[in-house]
């Protein structure tokens, strides 16, 4: 299954809560994934807006993932080290009570720490975390983004690390941060197949996969621009995916949200045509290019 969404309220939605974002989301757009994001300071949701979407995703098989605010530390100072674990955990209830599949969070920054150190900071802090969820029955899971700048924790390997040595956290594959890291690594179909490789010991049953054209330099992330304007082809994202019957969720992270959700949109359904012939094609009907 593909699933694709934007990151936050579409832009050309006239109403600005995440309520009107889901549901035009579905209605006008026709996707079926949305990422709420609850980046800048601390979103609070009433609770009549979070039943609102909880429901109408359910009703309408729309999938929720929320991205936690940007500023976290897991390996940071016992002072930023529980301001993150608030953080976390007041987005985690959130997240959880409009039936959200994630919490998105960036693990933290190496500071005086090398790699490994860092890595084992992250790793027992994710595990307190984790707890934490268990504690409040929590069913949302803990997801950790790859990262694009050096000075950040999170190359693919240090968040697969991570997710092996916890198993109930999952990657978030942002790919504008992979290719801007490796200052420019995604160029064809082989890469994309390696890091689909890399993620099989992992046994992952679903993808959550972010998607950007980003400017870089010297292994570190600009900022992001319209996928077209990036140099990280998609058609071969897509044909891996094809090919190997991944369940993914694609979220769209370009400025330009949901009209590049829409153009990833295009482009799946392009695929699709091409692999049968005909001169149309849903992105949710998959069931004549699956291999069964
Ligand atoms: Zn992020």
């Amino acid at each position: 299954m593909i699933r694709i969404g934007q990151a936050g309220i579409p832009l050309s939605c006239k109403g600005r809560t995440n309520k009107d974002g889901i549901v035009y989301t579905h209605k006008s757009l026709d996707l079926n994934a949305i990422e709420i994001q609850f980046v800048r300071g601390l979103y609070v949701l009433s609770d009549e807006e979070a039943l609102f979407i909880k429901d109408y995703a359910s009703t309408n098989d729309i999938e929720i993932h929320v991205h936690a605010p940007y500023y976290l530390n897991l390996a940071g100072d016992r002072e930023e080290i529980t301001m993150s674990y608030e953080k976390i955990m007041k987005s985690a209830l959130m997240a959880n009570n409009i039936g959200s599949k994630t919490l998105i969070i960036h693990p933290g920054y190496y500071g005086e720490y090398n790699p490994k150190k860092t890595a084992k900071l992250i790793t027992k802090n994710a595990k307190k975390i984790i707890s934490m969820f268990k504690k409040d029955k929590l069913k949302v899971r803990l997801a950790m983004e790859t990262m694009g700048k050096q000075k950040v924790f999170g190359s693919l390997d240090e968040i697969i690390d991570v997710c092996t040595h916890v198993k109930e956290v999952i990657p978030v594959l942002d790919l504008g941060h992979i290719h801007a890291r490796g200052n420019g690594s995604i160029q064809e179909r082989e890469d994309f197949e390696a890091i689909f490789d890399k993620l099989k010991p992992l046994r992952l049953r679903h993808f959550l996969i972010h998607i950007t054209g980003v400017l870089y330099e010297n292994g570190n992330e600009l900022y992001h621009v319209p996928i077209k304007k990036g140099d990280m082809p998609i058609a071969p994202l897509i044909d891996v995916i094809l090919d190997r019957n991944l369940n993914v969720t694609l979220i769209s992270e370009s400025p330009l949200l949901e009209h590049d959700a829409v153009y990833i949109r295009l482009q799946v359904e392009k695929a699709i045509m091409k692999r049968t012939g005909k001169e149309t094609a849903y992105y949710k009907d998959l069931s004549e290019v699956i291999k069964k």
